[in-house]
């Protein structure tokens, strides 16, 4: 991973551009100046609380700079991940860039050409295959995204830029923006933040949920359609991203957000990003959310769009408060909804993809190799890649069985 710190040390030494020095600093910065390096830390820094990253990663800290994230055919690529500007004047009360906020930073801000010249460079030099730009909404949002359409416009038109680009759409822009927008990015998205508008009012007293966010959810949704699923047409589609336990919120009902999402939105991806407190803002004395919440959301979220399990056994993972525990959802709900031992020589793809230790991968080789033999045993199983320890309780194989589960005991 290339750090914020690589990134501001190649930017204050010019040597994104191979042309040289002083011939690297025109190209770099304002009026030949180069980069300010505390700008590229703060506007990189800023973006912490953004995920593009497809899962959960464990993290002592978050890191800025340089990001990976998947792309529609789950390609892995590395992104500049950065603000526009953190100049905000919403009141989001977990947000360092708010107007609340007791220590704010000193506000930053790029200009179009400064930020997709650095974007060029760095993609020039291998170090990113695109852009994830975010930004605050500065003192009005259509400005802001006039100025990140901008880059974006450069990007592809002043310097043929042929990588990906992610551009984050500020609560409340203009439909035509957003649709000025779409014409350039791979990717839109905004965030929710919340699971509903009663939560949204507990976090950020500015923000219209309904309008501000879910109105241009389905402008975007509405160019989708309309792009009749061209490839050419924000081919990575719309996301968006909550924060997980900011607002009080259950898993339950960030969860059913989600669903509402993919279903009547047709997000994507949802992305969870776990609340941690900010010093200086509302919220600074307000408990971290675990981590593990976070994963746990993500393996719920996997097994709706991946596994496709229905929304009544998913709800069987909360506990009567709406809280997920901290432990393997799939392996609860199993419990739950498996009446009798799975066989996998017999087996249908659901019913193997609903025993835990069982992922789509290897449900579909064990389906691949019954066709030519029968599975026989354990060590079978073991040998396609097959978490055992885990998928033993459930299973019988050729009459054999070996479960602990008291359910199941004669
Ligand atoms: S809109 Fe809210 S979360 Fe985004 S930068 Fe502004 S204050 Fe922060």
């Amino acid at each position: 991973m290339v750090s914020l710190d690589k990134i501001a040390h190649l930017a204050a030494e010019c040597r994104f551009d191979s042309s040289g020095p002083a011939q690297g600093a025109a190209l770099m910065g304002i009026d030949g100046a180069g980069v300010d390096a505390e700008k590229l830390r703060s506007l990189g820094e800023g973006t912490r609380h953004d995920v593009c990253a497809s899962t959960y990663s464990p993290r002592e800290k978050p890191l800025p700079g340089i990001c990976h994230a998947f792309t529609q055919d789950g390609r892995c690529v590395s992104l500049f991940k950065t603000l526009y500007t953190n100049h905000c004047t919403h009141q989001c009360s977990y947000c360092i860039n708010a107007i609340g906020c007791s220590r704010k930073t000193k506000a930053f801000s790029y200009t179009p050409e400064e930020l997709a010249r650095i974007t060029h460079s760095l993609y020039r030099s291998n170090y990113i295959e695109g852009l994830f730009l975010s930004s605050g909404a500065g003192r009005d949002e259509d400005r802001i995204t006039e100025k990140m359409i901008e880059t974006a416009r450069l990007l592809r038109e002043k310097f043929a830029f042929k990588g990906y680009i992610h551009l984050k759409v500020l609560p409340g822009s203009s439909q035509a923006h957003i649709q000025e927008a779409a014409l350039l990015a791979d990717r839109l998205s905004i965030n929710l933040e919340a699971a509903s508008s009663t939560h949204m009012n507990e976090i950020c007293s500015t923000k219209d949920y309904d309008n501000d966010i879910l109105q241009r959810q389905r402008y975007i949704q509405q160019i989708l359609k309309e792009g009749g699923r061209s490839p050419s047409v924000l081919p990575a589609g719309q996301t968006t991203q909550l924060i997980v336990g900011a607002a009080g919120e259950s898993d339950e009902e960030i969860f059913q957000r989600v669903i509402h999402e993919y279903r009547e939105i047709g997000v994507k991806r949802a992305y969870y990003s776990a609340f941690s407190p900010q010093p200086g803002t509302p919220l600074e004395k307000k408990a971290a959310q675990p981590l593990w919440r976070e994963h746990r959301l993500y393996q719920m979220d996997w097994l709706y769009r991946i596994y496709r399990f229905r929304t009544e056994e998913i709800s069987h993972a909360f506990n009567e408060d709406g809280f997920l525990s901290n432990a393997d959802p799939k392996m609860a709900i199993a419990r739950e909804f498996l009446d009798r031992p799975v066989d996998p020589n017999t087996a249908t793809l659901p019913e193997l993809l609903r025993v835990p230790g069982i992922g789509p991968k290897s449900a579909r080789r064990i389906m691949a190799i019954r066709k030519s033999r029968p599975i026989g045993s354990k060590a079978d199983l073991s040998a396609m890649g097959i978490a055992v320890k885990r998928a033993a309780p459930f299973l019988k194989i050729n009459g054999w069985r070996d479960t602990t589960l008291e359910m199941w005991q004669p």
